[in-house]
């Protein structure tokens, strides 16, 4: 499984200028690239001579693999759109031999009016990625703007473990007043998280939000934003963790998950997609558990999330739960919070697989 470190890059003004003006270039030739493509020529067929770009060879070929693999997904998904692929967002990509890591360094190629150069850039890496970057076998580096800044994000190869044969399964709920509830084949419930001291914290950032924009402080915004966003990102690696620690201490082979809708469509097709902001955050924790569990050797299963919060798990009747107690005319009775996990733990219709590619 492939995930990805992001570092932080320190450029001096030439550097940067250099940088900048490569990614451009960058993401120009991949757009020419394609568009010859779709106009007959057989790119596959291409080699860095091909190319009319100022970039270093090593990046022309990269130009070449991003412009078939954006045709072979514009291929696929022809059905639904029409619109081409373009590249809108200066990068660059480049392949793992022909980046470095030295201590916190990193050398790639870049091209300086015509002539191929090597810039050696200083960035900040913590003491737990250094480690990560010796001890994997490294993929493509990716430089790209995040929050107008320029980072370097860095894939790397992690072994995942033979899957578990033998073992319980876990429905894990994920959800605002309760981050998560998870509910094991035998029995076991467990809370993860606490939803209102989240939704304090929000609260208290949307209204710092509100009274800076309206000072027009635009810079300070974008900067609690993004810390806002570490604080949630770290909050959900840490429950995350504690999940797949369960998991393993009680012996789960399986954990499930409710399948969401797309991200960016509208549709409401439960009430986990109300709010856009709400999805992306289930489906960042989701994408958590995942990689954790695969790592660990459990496999991760998404069900239907229709009616999850409504069937009897006993009898199967449906209806909504009333107060903070679900309770059944067949006497089934439990907290509702309890009632999602139970029935994700039950499912047994699977529903999507997931071609897992996590971003840290
Ligand atoms: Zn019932």
């Amino acid at each position: 499984m492939q995930l990805s470190e992001t570092v932080k890059l320190y450029l001096n003004e030439e550097q940067r200028s250099l940088l900048v003006r490569t990614m451009d270039e960058y993401i120009e030739t991949v757009n020419d690239l394609v568009s010859s493509a779709l106009n007959g020529a057989e790119i596959q067929n291409y080699s860095s001579k091909d190319v009319e770009a100022d970039l270093p060879s090593a990046l022309k070929n990269q130009c070449i693999r991003d412009a078939r693999s954006l045709l072979r997904r514009y291929n696929r998904q022809r059905k639904t759109t029409d619109s081409p692929p373009v590249l809108k967002r200066p990068c660059c990509y480049i392949n793992n031999q022909n980046y470095r890591i030295k201590g916190d360094r990193i050398e790639f190629p870049v091209s300086a009016a015509g002539k191929p150069r090597r810039l050696s850039v200083r960035t900040r890496m913590s003491e737990k990625q250094k480690e990560v970057f010796v001890s994997h076998k490294l993929g493509t580096l990716r430089i790209v703007f995040k929050n107008k800044r320029i980072v370097a994000q860095i894939v790397y190869e992690v072994k995942e473990t033979e899957p578990v044969k033998e073992g319980k399964e876990m429905g894990v709920d994920l959800g605002i007043k309760c981050p998560a509830v998870a509910c094991t084949s035998d029995g076991l419930i467990r809370f993860y998280g606490n939803g209102r001291k989240n939704k304090y914290m929000r609260r208290r950032y949307a209204s710092l939000r509100k009274k800076l924009q309206k000072e027009k402080h635009m810079d300070t915004v974008r900067r609690i934003n993004s810390k806002e966003q570490r604080i949630m990102k770290d909050i959900d690696h840490k429950i995350s963790r504690k999940i797949v620690d369960t998991a393993v201490s009680k012996d789960v082979k399986v954990i499930k998950l409710e399948q969401l809708a797309n991200i960016r469509s509208s549709t409401r097709t439960s009430r986990k997609n109300n709010h856009s902001l709400h999805s992306w955050s289930f489906y960042r924790l989701s994408k958590f558990i995942e990689y954790k569990a695969r790592k660990a050797g459990i496999t991760v299963a998404y069900v239907d999330p229709a009616y999850t919060s409504q069937r009897c798990p006993v009898c199967g009747s449906i209806h909504h739960a009333k107060d903070r107690t679900y309770t059944c005319k067949c006497g089934f009775a439990a907290h509702r919070d309890i009632l999602g996990a139970m029935n994700i733990c039950n499912a047994t219709e699977y529903v999507g697989g997931s071609d897992i590619r996590h971003t840290a």
